[in-house]
Formats: structure tokens, sequence, C-alpha cells
């Protein structure tokens, strides 16, 4: 925690979410005291909203109720952020508790972007769609690049990658979600830290019928695949040096991501019908030059190139950064997310 020009640091085994919540609400009681009457709202992000929350909601019984009906789409996700809720509001009672969700910026999208061609009943019994996640993240840096780019919201086209240990992609018109590739899970689209993204569905089935339990499916496809799974590591920084050294499984791996990132990219250019900018966001859109580059090469065709200084010059900017050449028609940028920033602002 900053405060006061200072760093506070607590070391110690946290058993769950509850007790690190606590640890936190010390931490901030014993640096940053606060009147509590000057604490106006506490913002949640919260993971899946379903199809109920468009929008921020004021959390009260029905809003809790409607969070736990979404447990089934967010198993792993929704008991902790409700366990949050739970412990900040005992700590913190006599404020309005806010719940922003991760799904919410695209419930926008039309149905032939949510729609799985999926036998209707199943779909809608088990209420299978295409949720996405990020949301707060694909708003802020879209947001952020209509504003730096001086250009109005109503007519935009901004393709977001938000690539991090989690990553997905954005297609943003007039400022609304209209495609995303992270699907019911965030296990969808692009290749991720220990993620798969997109795989053929009939890989589960072939799995299942050679005598993988679920769970093992589970484990396989959320904690050993992706990058992990390809190069050893989920951190790029570890698969780029071990490229670098020349490990032909780690630069594979690179390439595979940036495949990814490229099929997705053409995908929402054509649903867009072009674009005013791609945004880079996240642990590794926004300090990995290389990943960039790749992503761009080229496409000058398509009106996207890149300054290689400026590229090169951009890690962890702590502000947007124009990569694009002057000559590009869309421009790159590297815009920081601020996850916080907006689910601050969405609850005030
Ligand atoms: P995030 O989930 O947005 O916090 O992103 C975390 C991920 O960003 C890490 O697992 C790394 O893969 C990546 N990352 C962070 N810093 C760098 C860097 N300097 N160069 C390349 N990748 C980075």
């Amino acid at each position: 925690h900053d405060a006061d020009g200072r760093q506070h640091t607590i070391d110690r085994p946290l058993a769950d979410h509850r007790e690190g919540l606590v640890a936190m609400a010390e931490a901030f009681a014993a640096t940053t005291p606060i009147d509590p009457s000057a604490l106006r709202a506490v913002g949640h992000r919260v993971v899946h909203g379903g199809d109920r929350f468009a929008h921020p909601a004021i959390i009260d019984d029905e809003v809790l109720a409607a969070i736990r009906d979404c447990i089934p789409l967010a198993p792993l996700h929704n008991p902790a952020n409700l366990m949050g809720i739970e412990v900040a509001m005992q700590i913190y009672p006599d404020c309005p508790h806010v719940a922003v969700f991760d799904t919410a910026f695209h419930q926008s999208m039309p149905a032939e972007s949510f729609r799985y061609a999926l036998d209707r009943d199943v779909a809608d019994e088990h209420r299978i769609r295409r949720y996405g996640f990020h949301g707060t993240s694909h708003a802020y840096v879209s947001a952020r690049a209509t504003q730096f780019l001086g250009i109005p919201v109503a007519g935009s086209r901004i393709i977001t990658l938000h690539l991090g240990n989690g990553a997905s992609a954005c297609a943003v018109r007039d400022g609304r979600s209209a495609d995303t590739s992270m699907g019911l899970t965030p296990l969808a689209g692009l290749v991720m830290g220990t993620r798969t993204g997109d795989i053929d569905p009939g890989v589960l089935l072939h799995l299942l019928r050679a005598g993988m339990s679920v769970a093992d499916l589970d484990r396989l496809l959320n904690k050993r695949s992706g990058m992990k799974g390809l190069a050893g590591y989920n951190d790029l920084r570890q698969i780029n040096a071990r490229a670098a050294a020349g490990e032909v499984a780690a630069r594979e791996a690179l390439q595979v991501y940036v495949h990814a990132i490229r099929h997705y990219l053409g995908a929402y250019l054509v649903e867009l019908g072009g674009a005013d900018a791609i945004v880079f966001t996240a642990g590794v859109g926004e300090n990995d030059a290389q990943v960039r580059e790749w992503t761009c090469a080229g496409l000058t065709g398509l009106g996207i190139r890149i300054d290689p200084d400026r590229n090169a010059a951009a890690r962890g900017p702590s502000d947007v950064v124009d990569i694009s050449a002057p000559d590009s028609a869309i421009r790159v940028l590297v815009v920081p997310t601020n996850e916080e920033l907006l689910i601050a602002r969405d609850t005030y």
C-alpha cells in the first residue's frame, strides 16, 4: 500500500481472501487513517454477472443473490468475490457497496457475436453463450484511446488487445463492445499464461474418451496449457529469455501466441470494417515491444505500421504512447490499463 510517499508491505501467509481483506483493511487504517464518514463507497470487481448486469449495481440482497446465481458460470471467481463483499461489508458497514462486473461491458454485443451455434434449448437451459471478460479494462483503454486521439466516441472503432496473464481481444464500436474473444468462460480466445485459448471442442471429447476425468481436464485447460504448456513458463519474460537463448519450444510458443492475436486482429478489422486504433494493454501489451512488433508485422497494406523506435521505447509507460509510424492509417497505441480507476469511477 502506497501512502504518504511510503510503501507499506505485509508479508505473511494468508489462508484465504477473508484473511487477506482483513489484513488489507488493518493496513489502510494504520497507514491512511480514514474518517469513516469520509468513506463514500466501496467498489467491488465481480467477475461474472451473467446477462443480468449491463451496468454496475449497488449491492443489496437481490444483487447478492444474482451474483450467487452466477456461481455455476464462474465457480472459481464468484465465490471469492462474494466472500470479499461479505467481509468488506462487515469492515465498512456504513457506506454503499457497488459491484462492477467484468462481463457488463460486453452485454452490448449483438446476438451474432454472443450466440454459439449450439442447440438452442441446451444453450438456454444452461445459459450458454459468449459473455466475455476484462470488461473494465477494455472499456477503460478504448475510452482513453478515443480521448487521446481526440475523436468522437460515436462512429469510433477501436480494437483492444488486453495481453496479461489472462488475455482477450475486443472490438469496440461507438464505445461499446461489439465482440470479444473470451466466451462463456475466460478460457476462450487468445493463448494465455496457463490457459489454452481457442481449441477444437472435439479435443475435450477425445480426452474424455481417452479416460481423463473432468477435474483433470479442467486443470489441463486452465492451469497446464497456454504458454506454460507450450514452453514451461507462463511469464513472457522468461520465455523471451529462453527464445533468445535459442530454445525452439520457447520460440514456437511465442509464434503460437502472436498467431492467435493476429487471428483476432484480422477478424475484428473485418467485423468493424477497419479501425481508428489498435490498443495494446496489460502486462505483455504494455511491456513487450517484440510481441507488438510481431503482431503488426507485414500489415502495411491494411494501414497498420508501427515505428520501431517508438515501439521499442514504450515499456511500461505511465500514459498513452502512440507507437505508429506517421503514415499509418490506423493508430497503434500502448495504453496502460487502470481497472481500479474505472471501478472507482463506476462506483462513484
Ligand atoms: P497482468 O496479468 O496484466 O498483470 O500481466 C502479467 C504478465 O505480463 C506476466 O505474466 C508476464 O507474462 C507479462 N509481463 C510483465 N512484464 C513484462 C515485461 N517487461 N516483458 C514481457 N512481459 C511482461
